[in-house]
């Protein structure tokens, strides 16, 4: 993606700014970012982009597995676990190559664009050809999923993901071999190759402390900390790992990755579920992100974890659709505080314009874009629109946008999408993936088959 060197102005007929929603504003863009901010625009300005409804920062995903989208329904028959799904997650893993990755992600992010999300946060373990054998290149995989990035028009953050060990003491299984790089110094020597882009960062992830054995952690994290890259890790999203973690290390797996040098504000948790007040202490303290991804959460039976008193102890949020049960950061965004409301039977954890925070400015810091998902001059030019007169979304004065925008929007009504000034989505149709639905089906059909 080349960032557009010609300036436009975007006309926005309701605005999110970070604190309220304001009517009439216009937006010049050049090269990729916000020059300029005027409000009381109430008429669009001559050659402008007009943008009618709501328009929010664009909307960051922060923890995405491409792939998990071929999942979406196949694994809604029958009853199980986590652990059940997990093992028709690895058949499909088993099936994909650099080709066929590269074909779904491609759809998959274009659906995210579709849902007006600018930025993914893809965590990604699937590196190497089944049995565990590098590709010629060793780094094909990312090299897909990174390509499809930019043929969806969206920015990616490719959380390269070091997995070594099914379990504590326990070497990968068969469908894990080909996640593996042997050691973390493996993994790291392969990821050092990885190259940045306009649209791509590169940042480093921890699969579990079930698979990346503790006297390994700190290769990990220091690679990460020389390139102060991103860096991410799923935290006890169940209790059979805090169970496995205190039997082979005699603490939590938040204390492992504290003793670690794990934890730190570059680090974002994912899920965070099942916590002491200890771990919500250290992860707070030492300013520790935590991803919520409520939508996959609910659909594996995780529980519900603790964001509003991590979020009170330190720890930013953002939120993630992960396994793509849906894709549709409003409804993560609503979920978060929904599920707070259904543990606690009390309403009103979090207002509107703090649920957006953590789907934009928040999601984009905890993917190393601290430069993006505000709407503000020298951002980058990232803008999502939501229909203020769809079926959802008809009625409520535009005063009540943000709220309107998180409590009754879907990805349904996103109709803009403009990444890096580039207007991707117009009027609800993907301008360089033409038919979105076809290419998922062909996609996952082609894993399925
Ligand atoms: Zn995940």
């Amino acid at each position: 993606m080349t960032s557009t060197e010609r300036t436009r102005t975007y006309w926005l007929e309701h605005a999110w700014l970070g604190t309220h929603v304001e009517p009439g504003v216009a937006v010049d863009v050049g090269d990729g970012r916000v020059t300029a901010v005027h409000q009381g625009v109430p008429t669009p300005p001559p050659g402008a982009e007009i943008l009618r409804g709501l328009t929010l920062p664009g909307l960051a995903n922060a923890h995405s597995h491409a792939f998990h989208r071929a999942l979406r329904g196949t694994v809604q028959v029958g009853s199980g676990t986590f652990w059940t799904w997990r093992e028709v997650m690895y058949s499909v893993a088993d099936r994909l190559t650099p080709d066929t990755y590269h074909a779904l992600a491609r759809a998959v992010y274009a659906e995210m664009a579709l849902a007006g999300i600018t930025t993914v946060g893809e965590f990604h373990y699937v590196h190497h050809a089944p049995g565990g054998a590098p590709y010629a290149d060793p780094n094909a995989m990312g090299e897909a999923l990174v390509e499809a990035a930019d043929e969806a028009g969206v920015r990616i953050t490719l959380l390269d993901t070091c997995y070594l060990s099914s379990g504590f003491g326990e070497p990968p299984n068969t469908h894990q071999l080909r996640f593996s790089d042997g050691t973390a110094e493996g993994w790291a020597e392969r990821c050092s190759v990885l190259k940045e882009r306009d649209h791509a960062r590169i940042g480093a992830a921890i699969h579990s402390v079930r698979a990346v054995p503790a006297d390994q952690l700190a290769t990990v994290a220091q690679w990460a900390e020389a390139r102060r890259a991103p860096l991410h890790v799923h935290l006890s999203e169940q209790t059979a790992e805090n169970d496995a973690c205190r039997q082979a290390h005699g603490r939590t797996p938040t204390r492992l990755l504290a003793d670690h040098g794990v934890l730190g504000p570059r680090t974002t948790g994912v899920h965070n579920t099942h916590l002491t007040d200890e771990d919500v202490a250290l992860l707070g303290d030492s300013r520790t992100g935590t991803c919520m991804c409520p939508t996959t959460e609910r659909d594996l039976a995780d529980g519900i974890g603790p964001a509003a008193a991590l979020q009170r102890a330190g720890s930013p949020l953002c939120l993630g659709s992960d396994s793509h049960a849906v894709v549709d950061l409003l409804e993560e965004a609503r979920a978060m505080e929904l599920n707070e409301r259904l543990r606690t039977r009390a309403r009103g954890h979090w207002t509107a314009a703090a649920l957006l925070r953590a789907a934009t400015a928040d999601g984009h810091a905890a993917l190393g874009w601290d430069d993006a998902g505000r709407i503000e001059a020298g951002a980058r030019a990232d803008l999502a629109t939501i229909a203020l007169d769809s079926v959802r979304t008809a009625g409520p004065l535009p005063r009540l946008g943000a709220e309107t925008a998180v409590f009754a929007a879907t990805a349904a009504d996103v109709r803009h999408t403009v990444v890096g000034g580039r207007h991707v989505v117009r009027d609800g149709a993907h301008a360089l993936v033409p038919d979105v639905p076809q290419a998922l089906a062909r996609a996952v059909d082609a894993l399925h088959a």
